[in-house]
């Protein structure tokens, strides 16, 4: 694909409104993508703030996730050398049992196999929760996100399977202290590994 038809790729993302009627605040994507960069991002759905300001990660989830990976605002923005692709683009609304409700559906059905397919190899991916976790690791999950996150070894160089870093999920992080003992460390060095090496292959 060429450059100009993976910015229409974008385009036609941002001005997407198939779900328009399930969406409590309306359709507004919010995704960071590049045919350049090899460090993808995969998360869940923007948050209200990330939908009020266009920009994902724009939270206190995105200050914990920028503090595991070990990097400031500016290079956690650069398009460039990051991705940053959840796999619903549309902030779902609240889920009246408390959080946000899931991301939509349609949009992994939709845009996923299609911006994934434009993206360069070797990459790597870090997928973050259990629906990115399921799309990313097709088939090869372990039955809870604490079991996959726990088995991130088996996945090989090209995918970190990670907690989502929401305050909400602090209890997750005091019951699994292994995960930023073990698995943190490891982020950060690839992570750093990726950033000293790019544009390179990885
Ligand atoms: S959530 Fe995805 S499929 Fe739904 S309107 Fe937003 S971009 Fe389109």
């Amino acid at each position: 694909m060429s450059a100009a038809r993976f910015d229409r790729l974008l385009a036609d993302i941002r001005a997407c409104r198939i779900c328009v009627d399930y969406l409590p605040l309306g359709p507004n994507p919010v995704i960071q993508a590049s045919r350049t960069a090899r460090l993808i991002i995969c998360g869940q759905a923007p948050g209200l703030r990330v939908h009020q300001t266009g920009i994902p990660f724009n939270d206190p989830s995105g200050d914990r996730l920028r503090d595991w990976m070990g990097l400031d605002r500016a290079t956690f923005y650069d398009a460039a050398r990051i991705s940053i692709i959840p796999m619903g683009f549309c902030y779902p609304g609240r889920d009246p049992r408390g959080g946000d409700m899931p991301p939509r559906p349609e949009c992994a059905a939709h845009w996923h196999d299609r911006i994934f397919a434009q993206l360069p190899n070797p990459r790597l991916v870090l997928a973050i929760g259990q629906y990115a976790q399921a799309y990313h690791l097709a088939g090869r999950t372990k039955g809870s996100v604490a079991a996959t996150v726990r088995a991130w070894a088996e996945y090989g160089p090209d995918i970190i399977p990670l907690p989502h870093p929401s305050p909400r999920n602090m209890g997750w992080l005091r019951r699994n202290p292994w995960f930023e003992a073990e698995v943190v460390p490891v982020l950060r060095a690839r992570v750093a590994a990726y950033l000293r090496d790019w544009p390179s292959q990885m």
